[in-house]
């Protein structure tokens, strides 16, 4: 392990704060709560390789909501990310393959330049990860966490390799299947989806004019994310057989069926990348926290990404809890005490369900083929493009605001 750490003194843990995962959400955490004066560790199985501009771009990316820039701003680390390789975006175009029906959303309706930008999650992560010591977090790793113990002021955290670390708070963002979710004993409620997206990145013949396109199909929504250089890169959910039978298609077949199943709006599909496919599912922790103990990202929510929000709902958990503890430390009060943690959650998990059960609404109502429901949702969709201010609620809070 490249660093360790003893079980902490009589008088209290030397850590305020360990955080378990290094992915995107559990990195901003442990630099948020850092730079806010708290002395945390941040503990990952697996390192995450250093990101190279030499390499093609990572199939994983995500949209970066304006609220999720503000936190990495703050932090100091979005600058570099922005400048190493990211795609801004102003415009996205969603339209309803049955009915034809279409809503724009564009920054300028918002008085905003830009409604975010595409980035990939290694280089975020990668990022956040080299700047996390000289934000003053101590970094364990290879670290993977087996069990965790309550003692009555901190959490004893035991390492596969034999070590411990003692906190008085233990963050769990180990992602969606979170094992420290399981230790704690939280249950989660929510669905499977029976999809899977494909993603993939796509050279197309016509430019991706810096907009998210993104069609609704019978079998769920495919979505073409604009990338720095002039490719897109496409998140296709389909159900999980016709995943698979799309996954063993050539590439000439399979550009040739995505070209279909993009309406051919960017024209043919000229060439891809290899692809890769994330099963979805819904799932809502029935807590957020427990005695020492919270729930962040994916490990506390994971929801469909028609809407593109799951590390941006992970980051606004990060900024939720690094004020709840700031405000909890400068009242004199324990970070770790049941009723600031409660106080954490019941903002987080409010917002989060109403957000994880919306964008489940949507793909149920996208679900619906049958042709009184598919002329509902196109009433719905051209009214709600007629209704500025209702569409200017919507993109508001896709921004986080
Ligand atoms: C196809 C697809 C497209 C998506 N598109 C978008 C999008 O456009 N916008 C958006 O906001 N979101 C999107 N998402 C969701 C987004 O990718 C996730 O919400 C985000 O990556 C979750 O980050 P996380 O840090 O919570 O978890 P993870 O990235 O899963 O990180 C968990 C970390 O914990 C570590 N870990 C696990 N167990 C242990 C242990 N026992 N000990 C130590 N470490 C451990 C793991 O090694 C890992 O590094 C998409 C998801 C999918 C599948």
């Amino acid at each position: 392990m490249s660093s360790s750490m003893s079980g902490g003194s009589r008088r209290g843990p030397a850590l305020d704060v360990a955080v378990v995962g290094g992915g995107m959400v559990g990195a901003a955490a442990a630099m948020s709560l850092a730079r806010a004066g708290f002395a945390t560790a941040l503990l990952e199985a697996r390192a995450p390789a250093p990101w190279q501009a030499t390499e093609d771009v990572d199939l994983r990316v995500v949209g970066l909501a304006p609220s999720s820039i503000a936190l990495l701003d703050e932090l100091g680390v979005w600058t570099s990310i922005r400048q190493m390789r990211s795609s801004p975006y102003a415009h996205m175009h969603v339209w309803d393959a049955q009915s034809g029906a279409s809503i724009d959303f564009d920054a300028a309706d918002e008085d905003r330049q830009l409604l975010g930008y595409i980035v990939e999650n290694n280089l975020v992560q990668s990022v956040l990860w080299e700047a996390l010591e000289s934000a003053g977090v101590r970094r364990l790793y290879p670290a993977k966490v087996g069990g965790y113990e309550r003692r009555e002021d901190r959490v004893q955290i035991e390492l596969d390799q034999g070590d411990a670390v003692a906190a008085r708070l233990l963050v769990a963002a180990d992602g969606a299947g979170s094992p420290l979710r399981d230790l704690a004993g939280i249950a989660t409620r929510g669905r499977d989806y029976g999809q899977r997206a494909i993603v993939a990145h796509v050279r197309t013949e016509r430019p991706h004019c810096a907009t998210a396109w993104q069609r609704f199909l019978a079998t769920g929504p495919l979505a073409l994310l604009p990338l720095a250089d002039g490719r897109s890169s496409i998140v296709w959910s389909l159900p999980d057989d016709e995943a698979a039978r799309v996954l063993m298609l050539d590439d000439e077949a399979f550009r040739a069926e995505l070209g279909v199943a993009s309406d051919f709006r960017l024209g043919p599909i000229l060439a891809t990348t290899r692809r890769a496919a994330f099963p979805l599912k819904l799932q809502l922790a029935e807590s957020y926290v427990a005695e020492r103990f919270v729930l962040l990202g994916d490990a506390a929510h994971t929801v469909h990404p028609l809407a593109g929000q799951g590390v941006n709902l992970g980051l606004r958990d990060v900024t939720e809890l690094r004020d709840t503890l700031v405000a909890a430390r400068d009242a004199g009060r324990d970070i770790a005490a049941a009723h600031v943690l409660r106080r954490y959650a019941r903002r987080r998990r409010s917002a989060d369900t109403l957000d994880a059960l919306g964008f489940d609404a949507l793909a149920r109502i996208y679900g619906w083929q049958a042709p009184p429901w598919a002329a509902a949702r196109a009433l719905g969709i051209r009214a709600l493009d007629r209704l500025t201010p209702l569409k200017q609620r919507i993109a508001a809070h896709a921004a986080g605001r």
